[in-house]
């Protein structure tokens, strides 16, 4: 069974989120974001930027980007505010073409630090971490919140703009919303490894330490120094906000997937569709349901309506993603077809879904 959210389409399996009187966290932190004194906030954030600015460095602070839009945003603003960034963009599992075009789009901006890692590595790490926890994307992750810190520690930069809080704007366990700062506690809580860290794919065929050492974030030395903060707590966060400032500056789009509602999200990376598939065999709700559950908080549009959108587009498999075939993809991480649909079947809770023309569809929208 799925119990879903009163007000928009996140259901209570989703890890980690608190309800209260069926309203979920997201929503309850999005009707909170309406009473928070924006001035005010920003003018803590000017404080802690002209700290910066006064150090008179090359940069002021990291911008950590997908080339996404909104790394576009966050990029644009900081420049805005009068910040020399610069960007960190930490390779993705699978480069997208359209990734590549928006990562030299925004490069244009401000100059790029592009962190690279070791593909067989990478390609082992993506495996492993499919099979052992259901999320082929640990690795990416891993690297989205190591890179910033160890660009950050080596070039002595002392600041880093990270976009939204995610527990802010997705929901969490209680008091999660009101973090301003990316700690290593919060990420080691809040970023879903599933249990797993770095360390442990230590050894697994073949992995070293030093492989895995640039998926780390720095010693608690080299990190003492440096501040991260969440920009969407102190500038109220918009999507909608967002992806205009990116296609005002030349970011690139198309929809990545059928399961997706979102022409503008999750580009760079051809591996996002079985990172989205899997989320949705395990809660049973996709991307595509989220990206509605933000529209919906944003007035965009109605529940009722967002819930006939996702009948149709929920659990479409993504037999190609952001323009990459799914086998191109699968040959690229070493494993087949077979052992694939072996794999999902083990991470699927079957009792949130009845089978219809071959796709698995949540019971409540059956
Ligand atoms: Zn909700």
């Amino acid at each position: 069974m799925i119990t879903r959210c009163k007000l928009c389409l996140y259901p209570t399996t989703k890890p980690d989120l608190h309800f209260k009187d069926g309203v979920c966290a997201a929503c309850l932190n999005h009707k909170a974001k309406q009473r928070v004194d924006w001035v005010n906030r920003y003018e803590d954030l000017m404080q802690i930027l002209d700290k910066e600015k006064r150090r008179n460095a090359e940069f002021d602070c990291i911008v950590p980007s997908s080339g996404g839009k909104d790394s576009h945003y966050q990029v644009i603003a900081a420049i805005e505010m009068g910040m020399k960034p610069l960007i960190v963009t930490a390779r993705t599992c699978h480069l997208t073409e359209l990734g590549r075009r928006n990562i030299d789009n925004l490069a244009k901006y401000a100059p790029t630090v592009e962190v690279e890692y070791d593909p067989v590595v990478r390609a082992k790490l993506n495996r492993l971490s499919l099979d052992l926890t259901g999320d082929i994307s640990l690795p990416e992750h891993f690297a989205i919140f190591s890179a910033p810190f160890r660009v950050a520690a080596e070039r002595g930069i002392t600041l880093i703009m990270y976009g939204e809080c995610p527990t802010m704007e997705y929901g969490g366990p209680p008091e999660s919303e009101t973090h301003k700062t990316m700690t290593r506690a919060y990420i080691n809580e809040h970023q879903g490894f599933l249990g797993m860290r770095a360390r442990d794919f230590i050894n697994l065929e073949g992995i070293t330490s030093e492989d895995m050492s640039k998926y780390m974030l720095p010693d608690d030395s080299k990190m003492k120094n440096i501040t991260a903060i969440f920009l969407g707590q102190y500038i109220k966060w918009s999507s909608q906000r967002n992806s205009d400032v990116a296609f005002r500056h030349g970011f690139s789009f198309s929809k990545p997937a059928e399961c997706n509602w979102w022409p503008h999200e999750n580009l760079d990376n051809a591996q996002t569709g079985v990172h989205d598939y899997f989320g949705y065999l395990k809660y049973g709700y996709g991307r595509g349901a989220a990206q509605l559950s933000v529209d919906i908080r944003e007035g965009l549009m109605t529940r009722d309506d967002a819930l006939e959108e996702a009948r149709h587009i929920e659990g479409v498999f993504p037999e190609v993603y952001a323009g990459v075939p799914f086998d191109d993809m699968l040959n690229r991480i070493g494993m087949s077809r077979y052992y694939f649909s072996k794999v999902a079947d083990k991470f699927t809770r079957h009792s949130l879904f009845k089978q219809r023309d071959g796709r698995l569809v949540p019971v409540d929208l059956w």
